[in-house]
């Protein structure tokens, strides 16, 4: 990758297992706010790229007027490929930190499945406002993809396994507008992308913290209906993992 190499290197082991921490949470992913718990925890987005984005568009303009195949242009090539590696290797120190520190504290961690929370976002579209839809949705799957939500997820699972816990993915429709302390479901209780306001109750909250408890409180209910589906059984034995952080 950009003049440098990767080595992978592939380990099986015994699994210790240890009694797992007893304790589950539900996150909420976001634009603002990369995770947000249950508890009130929550993660920063790693926004250190902005900066280095504009770099490498400049770069990437020079290397456009440059002659191809000359000596300049080969060096501009170099820049470009060693800033994507930077972005790169940035992205996925945050990724594994975040998720490393999650998977030592809790032992059931309850997510919104993505690919029902992109359906749903292309579904709430209205006739009156197709467009701004369309925005939003592209918005979304954008924000997904740069913040590599897929990659945070498959991270958590494997480091929940290992520790002998797990990852539950739940159902994301109407986490955002349900009230946790009477239950009322409306679109108004979301004031903004960051207020919840119930209009039933009046209870207040971060709107990311409310769509948390509600990730964990479907949670609990998927559980206690019995799991349907992918869910694996909680990891004992020997295992293969590749080696990673
Ligand atoms: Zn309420």
């Amino acid at each position: 990758r950009g003049e440098k190499w990767d080595v992978s290197i592939q380990t099986e082991y015994e699994v210790v297992s240890s009694a797992p921490n007893p304790s589950e949470i539900g996150i909420d992913m976001g634009v603002k706010r990369f995770v947000t718990m249950s508890n009130g925890d929550f993660v920063e987005p790693l926004n250190a790229f902005k900066q280095e984005q504009e770099k490498l568009a400049k770069l990437q303009r020079k290397l456009a007027r440059q002659k191809k195949g000359s000596r300049n242009s080969r060096k501009t090539k170099r820049k470009i490929a060693r800033l994507h590696r930077y972005i790169a290797d940035s992205r996925r120190d945050f990724l594994h930190k975040t998720s490393t520190k999650i998977a030592k504290n809790h032992s059931i961690v309850y997510v919104e499945d993505l690919k029902v929370l992109n359906m749903s976002a292309s579904a709430s579209g209205t006739k009156e406002s197709p467009g701004k839809n369309v925005k939003q949705k592209s918005g979304l799957n954008r924000s997904i993809l740069d913040q590599g939500w897929y990659g945070f997820f498959r991270m958590l699972s494997y480091k929940l396994e290992r520790r002998g816990g797990r990852l539950i993915k739940v159902d994301p429709r109407n986490t955002s507008r349900t009230c946790p302390r009477c239950g009322l479901v409306s679109v108004e209780n979301r004031k903004s992308q960051a207020t919840f306001a119930c209009i039933g109750c009046g209870f207040r909250s971060n709107a990311d913290e409310v769509g948390a408890i509600n990730v964990l409180r479907a949670g609990r209910a998927r559980l206690a209906r019995g799991m349907s589906g992918a869910v694996r059984p909680l990891s004992a034995g020997t295992q293969r993992d590749r080696l990673q952080h």
